[in-house]
């Protein structure tokens, strides 16, 4: 049921092409086949051939859990239907009146179901700001039961200390979750740091082509790996054979896909910070960034996502979000294209004014998500945009 033992000999980039791959006895097909068939038959009232219903497994889906199992270093991983689904079934480890302390800069739509879904209905949240673990000790209540972590952060690429975080959670009996969204299993294993619980919105790097939503949880406690089983039976959350099998086709290449992501990101976060028409950019990989040394310790490599503040107006940030011809004005992130977006108006919009200004999120700001295109290219592209 687990991630083979034997993948973890393997190199990273060879689990990633062959674990969960073997799945068609019947023809031996070199890639996985996908089954889209709601239920299977058994061969008497005992016996089935461990599939029964594809809401509650499908050797497609499986095949999947299996891989992405392996590359976080899990004992299970379930795959669902998009990011929030994996975020909602994973709450279900906590119960009405328990306490979890998130990040204040966390993403968006965790924000807007913790605080407008899971807050009324009793559960109870702070949101402190985790670029200093003391803020993290602080907020610790006799019903503490739950640390969120989310690093790199949105949008402005802050990044906690996760080992910190793992030690304020053991002296209070916390489970630790991480959303490894931004950097994927390639460049960052939390369960490695002591993290108990991740989880991923796969629609980002781990598919890596913007032609499908998904999430994924993975655990590496075997209560954790029970709960999680059970709730997304339970709850319906799992995600369909096909959804699985293009995942599952995206990881096959994640290795250099993230390398290509992170050496134009590298670049073009370069080209930014010596640009005249710029004032300041996220990016952990400049030597400049406040967390660089821990970036450089916690994960193998920067990624590619990176903010930066235009100088001027509004209106000098809309001239080069509307001037761009190769990076797409679209919200979401980890595609093989590059994006930009405008927090303000998109990723950011359910924020209060205020609240983004205190967050550092100005209006001036811009987020981009690197592709894999020829950097050169890409930095042609953003020089005309900024010039025009
Ligand atoms: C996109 C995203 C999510 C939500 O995932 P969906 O697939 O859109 O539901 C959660 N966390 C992070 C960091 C994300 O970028």
């Amino acid at each position: 049921m687990s991630a083979p033992d034997s993948a973890r000999s393997l190199h990273f980039e060879t689990t990633c092409v062959h674990t969960g791959v073997d799945k068609d006895p019947g023809f031996l097909s070199a890639i996985t086949p996908i089954y889209p068939t709601s239920t299977f038959r058994w061969d008497d009232l005992i016996h089935n051939r461990g599939f029964d219903y594809t809401r509650s497994g499908n050797p497609t889906r499986r095949a999947l859990e299996e891989n992405i199992a392996a590359l976080e270093g899990g004992i299970d991983c379930r795959a669902t239907c998009t990011g929030m689904s994996a975020i909602t079934s994973v709450m279900y480890l906590f119960a009405p009146g328990d306490h979890i302390i998130a990040p204040a800069d966390i993403y968006g739509g965790t924000f807007r179901l913790f605080h407008n879904i899971l807050e009324p209905m009793g559960y109870k949240f702070s949101f402190v700001d985790m670029i200093d673990a003391e803020n993290v000790k602080r907020a610790v209540t006799p019903a503490t039961k739950g640390i969120w972590i989310e690093t790199p952060s949105n949008p402005l690429l802050r990044v906690t200390d996760i080992q910190a975080i793992v030690e304020i959670a053991k002296g209070c009996g916390a489970t630790t979750i991480a959303d490894n969204t931004f950097l994927s299993p390639y460049l960052q294993r939390p369960l490695d740091l002591g993290v108990d619980v991740v989880m991923h919105s796969t629609t980002k790097y781990l598919n890596g082509h913007s032609d499908v939503v998904g999430g994924a949880i993975i655990t590496k406690h075997k209560p954790h790996a029970e709960r999680v089983g059970y709730v997304v039976n339970a709850l319906g959350t799992a995600c369909s054979p096909f959804d699985a099998w293009l995942v599952l086709r995206g990881i096959k290449t994640l290795g250099p896909r993230m390398e290509a992501h992170q050496r134009g990101a590298q670049a073009v976060a370069e080209f930014l910070a010596q640009h005249p028409k710029v004032e300041k950019v996220y990016y952990p990989g400049l030597s400049d960034h406040p967390q660089h040394a821990l970036a450089k310790r916690q994960q193998k490599g920067f990624g590619a996502m990176l903010s930066f503040d235009v100088k001027g107006t509004r209106a000098d940030a809309e001239r080069f979000l509307t001037g761009t011809k190769l990076a797409q004005l679209a919200e979401s992130l980890g595609g093989v294209e590059s994006l930009i977006s405008y927090p303000e108006t998109m990723s950011h919009a359910s924020m209060t004014a205020e609240a983004r200004r205190k967050a550092g999120i100005s209006e001036r700001t811009i987020r981009v998500s690197i592709g894999i295109e020829h950097p050169d290219d890409l930095i042609a592209d953003f020089k005309q945009a900024l010039e025009r």
